[in-house]
């Protein structure tokens, strides 16, 4: 069921980031952000700490939006809210906006337990199934060798040996799904979410906008405080995530109500989209700058982090920093701002033309 996007309202003007919320909602409890949507933090293995889950009325049921990290204590989390707070009525419908493990993480475990198959991209569910069944990104030592040939040293690498959090560890996968679509309308209690997708942070990310709710639940696409994260993998060298992400922005921008209220994986619910697309442009746009001028005579990817993060990361924040200034260096290679060009060792260094 497809049809154009609606037009953009512009209801008030909208000058800052509003967080109307002041409180994460406790453990094994919900918040009520809109009538009849429904917020749950649920802890996580990463500095991140939580990941805001979404649970929206569904006629005689429940839709729900995203799993949680694969722990029991999660699990534990969602029942007691199950049987507390949501009357033990049946999940109807399972989204999953992506496949990192703390948004499908339990995606198998509640599709049994509610005989739903999990809604998601194609692309999402294949990325899944190649992380859990071919271990691509649980290739702990290839990604080491990777960023070693991105200049990273052997301290570092050392770490990120040690420290990375393997993604099968987080997820049980079902053996099937359903396939969503950009553009495609999910009606949740007789009400139209568009399908919303995203580039950069993930292959197919799902965001979800009710215009006539004046909602958006953006995933990792959108986040307030934190910038998301922006990767470039081994499998997939000279990709150019940030391109895709900064179209996405763009693509967003006029589909939005001004007055939008986000629901987004971490940190706090918002309004003032409009204001934050333009300080995430504003980020990257002002990192790119920071590179460019940190290049001097030739930098490598590895060398670069200490311009760009705390010193102190462990073996999970090294590689998402890894991936993230190569995220930026793809970008202006492929815009022809800088040059990369392999040393007598194989280190790859970035130059400007
Ligand atoms: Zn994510």
């Amino acid at each position: 069921m497809t049809k154009p996007p609606p037009k953009v309202t512009v209801d008030r003007p909208i000058s800052a980031v509003d967080y109307p919320f002041a409180d994460y909602p406790q453990a094994g409890g919900v918040t009520e952000v809109y009538p009849g949507i429904y917020w749950l933090s649920t802890p996580l293995p990463f500095r991140l700490r939580a990941i805001n889950l979404w649970l929206l009325k569904d006629g005689d049921g429940w839709a729900i939006v995203d799993c949680g990290y694969k722990r029991d204590d999660v699990r534990e989390q969602w029942s007691q809210v199950w049987e507390t707070k949501l009357g033990d009525r049946p999940v109807k419908q399972l989204i999953v906006t992506h496949f990192h493990p703390d948004h499908m993480g339990n995606s198998r475990w509640m599709s049994e337990r509610w005989g739903v198959r999990p809604q998601m991209t194609q692309a999402e569910w294949l990325w899944a199934n190649l992380a859990v069944n071919d271990l691509n990104s649980d290739n702990v030592p290839q990604l080491a060798d990777f960023y070693r040939r991105h200049g990273l040293g052997e301290e570092r690498a050392g770490i990120l040996l040690e420290g990375f959090i393997l993604y099968r560890t987080g997820v049980s996968v079902p053996d099937c799904y359903e396939r969503l679509h950009d553009n495609q309308l999910i009606i949740i209690d007789g009400k139209e979410w568009r399908v919303l997708v995203g580039y950069g942070h993930s292959p197919e990310h799902v965001c979800l906008y009710c215009a006539e709710s004046g909602v958006m639940i953006s995933g990792d696409q959108i986040l307030p405080e934190i910038t998301p994260n922006v990767s470039v993998w081994p499998w997939e060298p000279d990709a150019d995530p940030l391109q895709g992400f900064l179209q996405t922005m763009d693509r967003f921008r006029p589909i939005l109500r001004r007055d939008t209220l986000v629901l987004p994986s971490h940190r706090k619910p918002f309004t003032g989209v409009h204001i934050r697309l333009q300080e995430l442009e504003h980020h990257h746009h002002e990192r790119l700058e920071k590179i460019t001028s940190a290049v001097g005579s030739g930098i490598t990817a590895g060398e670069l982090l200490y311009h760009l993060f705390p010193a102190n990361l462990d073996g999970h924040q090294v590689a998402f920093a890894m991936n993230e200034a190569l995220a930026h260096l793809n970008y202006l290679m492929h815009c022809g701002r800088l040059r990369r060009e392999s040393d007598s060792q194989g280190i790859y260094r970035w130059f400007r033309p």
